[in-house]
């Protein structure tokens, strides 16, 4: 590993150095595995064979001047049209308008952007140059203070020197197993491929490399966490926590009963447990944290449960003081709105013990909030908190064990990869004699038919549950989209009581309004996505969600498993008009399957984790070349090639990963991740 500084090349001066820097490039080794995102030749693409909404490179000459026209506030658009062959598209950029200059009438240009294929239209997103560049040219992701060329020399430059010297890090067995290149060829051939064929076969050498270096850093963590011993042993009663069992309205699914005693071990054992449990809506998770819970008490210790709403709180709440009813057990709710005096007394009862269990929302980690022996920390739907949060939370106690609970199911190797470090569980069954809910997807003008079709349920007794679309830019928006709705059920459904709820209201509002749809006081529930996590009321049996593909599919998903929570069949209507391919397939997919792991990871081959979970925040790691979905197969094998590696104990002694275990050490003290 080349870990001198960049500045040790000729022409890297301090300042060159910065703005390196900015790239996340400090050393040598850096600078050379800064691999490029795309080539100019590989890429470039005939526009007879572009899909709808896919990301290409068009070259192609410019035909028209570049015109730009303002609107809105600080907006602008550039536009011009090009040809490539015969056929002539359009070109537009949003807010880039300093791009003009480089549009040059009846030159050629290489513009990388978003296809539209019904308005035969690029949205543009880089011009990447006038197409006079080499062949095979690496096209770098760059920052303004720092041009294409520059770097593509200075890496060029650092290969002549260093190529010869590169050694292979990965152990022998593997690359003959997978017959992968040479890491000095790899290198190479990834920023200067003598062949389309090295290229394809550099990529795949370094995407294996990514994910197995990830994996053995993620295995590393995992081993040191085994061996620290530095978490709480809950030790619990085993038979008072079977009498408690034996108290629960139902007898747990297999897999219920699976995870508990995951969990339940985890607890045990001296180990800091880091467990992400992963069930679909409705799987039954509440119990299973409620056990947890109680088993934590059993031993002494206090619980936390911590969820992203006040609506989930208060129903969480309710949910543990029935199953507690029996118990000793002394539940607290802690939310925004709790009063001043009764938060006193929580705040002192956290202190001195008094309370074994608290459920609230981000209330839970405020400066003054401190428990006398926290030994549990739970979070639902944890995809919604911020690391932080919950990094708040755990330091409040003596490294509580930590349960992560989400209804928002990924592929388990996605899993693996974003929660690194955690154990995961899977409740992978919903309790007998649900039936499943059935998803239509129909178009704007079908409304109508929909609305006759709910009559019917209501006729029946049963509520339903309106869904207003979600308006990115503006709750207040969203509000006025849902009091239209609300008005217009009124009208349409004079017979029935229709309720209002959006973000907008006071807390007590939103009680009132859920307290009366779940008294069944009001039987049409008209929601913005304030219900979305959780709410349990098996009485609704329909839910109609307007502008359906304004929603993420997991976020279909969760609201739609507010229905089909009891014993009637129960309906979810999308109501949607896409306005493309990828659109119409993602309603598809809702209407395909219940399933919220295939509902996901249809999701996630359609749109790529980047778009699925947001970026950054979601804490899935991301890699230079490796694609999470697009490589999955790859990732799997990395991943039991790190594990098999871990098995041997002494592994890091044995020559065969001596190369192997110093990179990683290496890296480690330049990222701070393995030893
Ligand atoms: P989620 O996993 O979405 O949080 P909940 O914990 O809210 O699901 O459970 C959904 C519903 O299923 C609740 O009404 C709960 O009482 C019920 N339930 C949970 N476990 C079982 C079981 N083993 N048998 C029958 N019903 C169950
Ligand atoms: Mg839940």
């Amino acid at each position: 590993m080349f870990t001198q500084s960049v500045t040790t090349l000729s022409g890297v001066g301090a300042k060159r150095a910065e703005t390196l820097a900015s790239l996340g490039i400090f050393t040598v080794e850096d600078l050379i595995t800064y691999y490029p995102f795309r080539y100019e030749d590989v890429q470039e693409r005939q526009l007879t064979e572009i899909m709808d909404q896919e990301k290409v490179t068009l070259k192609g000459i410019v035909v028209t001047p570049p015109v730009v026209s303002r609107f809105g506030y600080k907006k602008n658009r550039l536009q011009f049209k090009m040809k490539q062959n015969d056929e002539v598209f359009q070109v537009s950029f949003f807010n880039q308008a300093y791009l003009k200059d480089k549009v040059v009438p009846f030159e050629e240009l290489v513009v990388y952007g978003k296809w539209d294929a019904a308005r035969a239209s690029l949205a543009g997103m880089k011009i990447l140059g006038s197409g006079q560049q080499s062949d095979f040219a690496p096209v770098y992701h760059v920052n303004k203070t720092i041009r294409q060329k520059t770097l593509q020399d200075l890496i060029v430059k650092a290969l002549e020197l260093y190529e010869q010297q590169i050694e292979e890090i990965l152990p022998q067995s593997l690359i003959d197993k997978y017959r992968l290149l040479p890491r000095s060829q790899a290198v190479r051939a990834m920023h200067v491929p003598k062949t389309h064929q090295e290229y394809e076969q550099a990529k795949r050498r370094v995407i294996f490399e990514e994910f197995f270096l990830f994996q053995m850093n993620i295995q590393g963590l995992k081993a040191k966490e085994r061996d620290a011993k530095e978490g709480l042993a809950i030790h619990y009663e085993p038979n008072e926590l079977k009498a408690f069992i034996q108290t629960l309205p139902f007898e747990l699914t297999t897999a219920q009963k699976k995870v508990t005693n995951e969990i339940c071990a985890d607890l045990k054992s001296p180990k800091h447990m880091q467990r992400l449990l992963q069930g679909d809506v409705g799987s039954g998770k509440t119990i299973v944290a409620a056990i947890a819970l109680y088993a934590t008490k059993t031993a002494g210790f206090q619980g936390a449960l911590m969820v992203p709403t006040e609506i989930l709180a208060q129903q969480h709440m309710e949910s543990l003081t029935h199953l507690f009813e029996q118990t000793s057990l002394t539940v607290a709710l802690l939310t925004g709105s709790t009063k001043t005096r009764e938060r006193q007394e929580i705040l002192a009862g956290l202190a001195n013990g008094t309370i074994d269990v608290v459920v609230g929302t981000h209330a839970l980690i405020q400066d003054d909030v401190a428990f006398s022996h926290l030994g549990l920390v739970i979070t639902d739907e944890q995809h919604r908190f911020g690391v932080n949060q919950r990094k708040i939370l755990r330091e409040k106690g003596l490294k509580p064990d930590v349960l992560f609970m989400t209804a928002t199911p990924i592929p388990r190797t996605l899993a693996i990869t974003a929660y690194g470090e955690m154990d995961v569980s899977i409740i992978d069954e919903l309790p007998k004699g649900r039936i499943p809910i059935e998803t239509r997807w129909i178009k704007p003008p079908q409304l109508s038919d929909a609305l006759a079709f709910a009559r019917g349920e209501l006729k029946k007794g049963h509520q339903m549950y309106v869904i207003c679309p979600l308006i990115e830019e503006s709750e207040t928006l969203d509000v006025k989209n849902a009091q239209a709705i609300y008005e217009e059920l009124q009208q349409a459904f004079p017979d029935f009581a229709v309720g209002l709820l959006h973000g907008k209201m006071r807390p007590s509002e939103k009680d009132q309004i859920m307290e009366a749809f779940k008294e069944n006081e009001t039987q049409i529930l008209v929601s913005t996505t304030v219900i979305e996590v959780g709410v349990n009321i098996p009485n609704a049996s329909v839910m109609i969600i307007m502008d359906a593909d304004r929603f993420g599919l997991a976020q279909l998903h969760q609201l739609r498993g507010r229905v089909g929570r009891g014993q009637t069949a129960s309906y979810c209507i999308l109501v949607a008009q896409p306005k493309n391919d990828i659109g119409k397939e993602r309603m598809k997919i809702m209407t395909e399957t219940t399933n919220g792991f295939i509902v996901s990871e249809r999701d996630l081959a359609l749109r790529g984790p980047g778009e699925v979970f947001g970026n950054r925040q979601s804490g899935i790691p991301e890699f230079m070349i490796a694609d999470l979905v697009e490589h999955a197969h790859i990732l799997e094998v990395a991943q039991q090639e790190a594990s098999a590696i871990f098995k041997q104990s002494n592994w890091n002694v044995l020559p065969e990963y001596a190369m192997l275990h110093a990179y990683l050490v290496q890296n480690q003290q330049q990222n701070g991740s393995f030893d």
